[in-house]
């Protein structure tokens, strides 16, 4: 059977990859420190033979006994008002946490996939966003922690595919949604879900002209296991390239959730915010032979049910 490592595991990308790969037919070892993370998210998990919990934080020494396969490093807070409320975990995380995992799996000699994001590319000045693009980061601003600590990580993955020939892979991630978003993670789709269906009004930050390409978690987690399998090291977008003006996607979660009590209220818009962003899956679509399957419509209704049985 082959071994797994995945950081933030309770987390909700790092939850559905645990369920994918025990599905998969490997032993999962997930790792997290439950910073933002839950372990209701992989509680189904613990009565498995081959899952095991490590309650750890990757900042610090990781040792993992017996022989390792893949690592996936998906530790990380990952809303804009979790980089606010902890930059310097934000940061540690993506650089201390990276480098002690690249050495884990140099010791292992274990292929190792990190998670980067499409903050790479800042408040992009290209349209969509191609993997060639280098992006346009205010390195001091709110968001920089996390957009920074990213690119470190990107850096430092490849520093150790060079320098020690170690197998690497790098993801870039857009918005992803679907069950297991932490409700109160102040990302757009939790918030407009729990206040929809709390009858509360929806928070449009700025006039909601801003635009987002949202894919279904399923679609990421398959594109992400075809890239570890893939013998492709450089950076690889993964997301769906269909975009939405904030405004029309509050429309549609009204719509969807039916409670006529919401109406749209504009707030201001937070430091830094990207006015646009869609991903460019060519690359992905050539050489992972891979294409986001589940539509807006179909990923929000199942996103629905689930938050109808959290939100409060
Ligand atoms: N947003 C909003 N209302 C909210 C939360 C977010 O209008 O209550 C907007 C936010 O300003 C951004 C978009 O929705 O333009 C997506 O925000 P999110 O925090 O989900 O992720 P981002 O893509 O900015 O990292």
């Amino acid at each position: 059977m082959k071994r797994v490592l995945i950081t933030g595991a309770a987390g909700f990308l790092g939850s559905h990859l645990c369920d994918r790969f025990i599905k998969g037919g490997f032993y999962v070892i997930g790792m997290d420190n439950l910073l933002t993370g839950s372990l209701s998210n992989i509680e189904h998990l613990f009565a498995l033979e081959q899952f095991e919990f490590h309650h750890h934080d990757i900042t610090t020494f990781i040792h993992v006994s017996g022989e390792l396969d893949y690592i996936l490093h998906f530790a990380s807070p990952a809303s804009p008002i979790d980089y606010l409320k902890m930059p310097i975990e934000t940061m540690k995380v993506g650089a201390l946490g990276t480098h002690n995992l690249l050495g884990l799996a140099k010791a292992k000699k274990a292929r190792i996939l990190v998670a980067s994001t499409s903050e790479v590319y800042g408040d992009p000045e290209q349209h969509p966003q191609k993997e060639s693009y280098e992006g346009n980061v205010n390195p001091i601003g709110p968001r920089g922690v996390y957009d920074e600590a990213k690119r470190f990580l990107e850096a430092i993955t490849m520093a150790y595919h060079n320098f020690h020939q170690i197998e690497t892979r790098i993801v870039r991630i857009f918005n992803t949604y679907g069950p297991r978003m932490r409700v109160d993670d102040g990302r757009v789709i939790p918030a407009f879900f729990s206040q929809a269906i709390r009858g509360e009004e929806i928070t449009v930050f700025g006039d909601g002209s801003q635009t987002r390409s949202f894919c279904y978690v399923d679609d990421l987690i398959e594109g992400i296991y075809n890239l570890l399998m893939s013998d492709y090291h450089l950076p690889v977008n993964i997301g769906n390239p269909t975009e939405i003006t904030i405004k029309d996607f509050a429309n549609e979660v009204i719509e969807m959730v039916g409670n006529s009590e919401s109406k749209l209220v504009e707030k201001p818009l937070p430091t830094d915010d990207p006015k646009r962003r869609r991903p460019d899956v060519s690359l992905a679509k050539e050489i992972l032979n891979w294409n986001p399957k589940v539509s807006r419509e179909e990923g929000m209704q199942r996103t629905f049910e689930y938050f109808k049985t959290v939100v409060k």
